[in-house]
């Protein structure tokens, strides 16, 4: 199902090298809305670690946004350290496939990770990468989003009574 995630993780720092691995991901496309930093543009120390540990294992990154608000991603791109294109319109493949080639890697080794299912998820299934859906960091959301979240929610519980796939 084109709407259902590979894996299903309570946040991003909850993707370890091991789970990397055993997908044969060697690249991490990362949203940065509620999967990075929350409403008021706070990011998690642990995240922060988090990257640092997965890059010295030789994982690379890319930030794919959806955000016209360029101070916003710079921030995050200048704190993680990992280049970004914004104003992505996920779903389109465009912003995944600009990312896959600055990665250089093949979309069967690349994993999107994003809060929501309408434009991660669906993005990355279509361009036939590992899509990794996480809980969104706060509750609280810009209108277009919360509009999407009670929908996401049936998915999310359709996925996780019925799929057998792993949740972390
Ligand atoms: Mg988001």
């Amino acid at each position: 199902m084109i709407l259902y995630p590979d894996l299903y993780c309570e946040g991003v720092t909850a993707v370890t090298i091991e789970i990397l691995r055993q997908h044969n991901i060697k690249g991490l496309i990362l949203d940065i809305d509620n999967t990075l930093i929350d409403y008021d543009r706070n990011m998690d120390e642990k995240i922060k670690l988090w990257v640092n540990e997965l890059k010295e294992k030789g994982i690379k990154f890319c930030i794919v946004s959806n955000t016209n608000k360029v101070d916003k991603v710079k921030k995050v791109s200048e704190d993680l350290d990992i280049p970004y294109f914004y104003f992505a319109k996920k779903p389109f493949k465009k912003g995944f496939l600009k990312a896959k080639e600055l990665m250089g890697l093949e979309s069967r080794n690349i994993a999107a990770i994003g809060d929501q299912i309408a434009t991660d998820i669906l993005g990355a299934n279509r361009c036939g990468m590992f899509s990794i859906l996480v809980k969104p960091i706060s509750e609280k959301d810009i209108f277009m989003t919360k509009v999407k979240r009670p929908i996401e929610k049936i998915i999310i519980n359709r996925y996780l009574s019925k799929s057998k796939k792993e949740k972390v």
